[in-house]
């Protein structure tokens, strides 16, 4: 296990208003640990947890991985579907289930049989399900096998939240749309419901791109703010590329024109929501990163992509 370097730092910020002598504080510890991995080891077909069928269990999505939320995980560390207590859960792909306790008694931490030879050698693999209201007996789950049934242990609003995850190297999520791409548009998007950015792509040798949205409880909201961030050399300053302009849910920046062809740049993109004071950025990494990357010496991650 690497050392892991854990750093808070508790930044108040009072809104005073001048007419009224009210006080709004908002309080949020920044993270530096690494909570957030990219891709998952390798991509597969999921059904939807929440059916025995790959046609169907497509429900609202109240809450998208990495992002930014006004309460819990910030951004949000994996995907909450809406589902009643007792929703019966199944396997969204063949597995083990093991039982472990983290958010109350019942929750599950899933072994992907990602190459389907039936023995554990897929990697750190893992899907998490938590707050559920019951549990299978552990063992080799065939995919579409009921794995326990969902509830509201250890949280307010009966949901159930899952993704996938590596846990050797410390618990880390990762992105969860690649494993549904399969899905049809009509089906969460093609996966797309699932995460706050996907479909990373770097275009015509010059142009980065993600697609970004929000899901609020089965919603669809757009940022209020997309922002470049790159940089040119491996540890300096990031420089602000400025708002990106949004087509449909992608935000594409050229960087011809910005740097010289021949340079290889490093480049994140973050995101704000409305309402929401705490950016998340893609890719993730930390919770509650400070807003401004230049703000800490700790190092945001980052794509990296040569101009031509
Ligand atoms: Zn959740």
């Amino acid at each position: 296990m690497i050392n892991k370097i854990t750093h808070k730092i508790l930044a108040v910020s009072l809104a005073i208003s001048s007419m009224m002598p009210i006080f709004v504080i908002n309080v949020f510890a920044a993270d530096y640990s690494i909570v957030f991995g990219n891709t998952p080891p390798s991509i597969v077909n999921f059904n939807s947890p929440l059916s025995s069928s790959s046609t169907s269990g497509f429900v609202a999505v109240t809450s998208k991985w990495n992002q930014p939320r006004s309460s819990g995980t910030n951004p949000h560390n994996g995907v909450d579907l809406q589902a009643a207590v007792n929703t019966n859960v199944y396997a969204p792909y063949d597995g083990w289930l093991t039982a472990i306790s983290v958010t109350g008694p019942y929750d599950i931490d899933f072994l992907v049989d990602a190459n389907n030879n039936n023995i554990q050698d897929d990697g750190d693999y893992h899907i998490r399900f938590y707050h559920m209201n019951s549990r299978e007996p552990t063992g080799k789950k065939s995919k579409g096998a009921l794995i326990g049934k969902s509830g509201s242990q250890g949280t307010s609003a009966a949901h159930l939240h899952f993704g996938i995850c590596s846990v050797s190297d410390g618990l880390k999520w990762l992105r969860n749309e690649l494993n549904y791409r399969h899905l049809s548009s009509t089906n969460w998007n093609s996966g797309k419901d699932l995460d706050a950015y996907a479909q990373v792509q770097w275009n015509n040798n010059n142009t980065a791109s993600i697609t970004a949205y929000i899901m609020n409880d089965g919603v669809k909201e757009h940022f209020s703010d997309v922002r470049m961030y790159y940089r040119t050399t491996t540890s300096g300053a990031w420089t602000d590329g400025g708002a990106i302009t949004r087509s449909g849910d992608i935000y594409n920046y050229n960087f011809s024109g910005k740097v010289p062809s021949g340079t290889t740049v490093q480049w994140m993109m973050r995101i704000l929501r409305s309402g929401v004071s705490q950016a998340a950025f893609c890719p993730a990494k930390f919770y509650q990163p400070d807003n401004n990357p230049n703000a800490s010496s700790y190092a945001y991650g980052y794509w990296t992509n040569t101009v031509r």
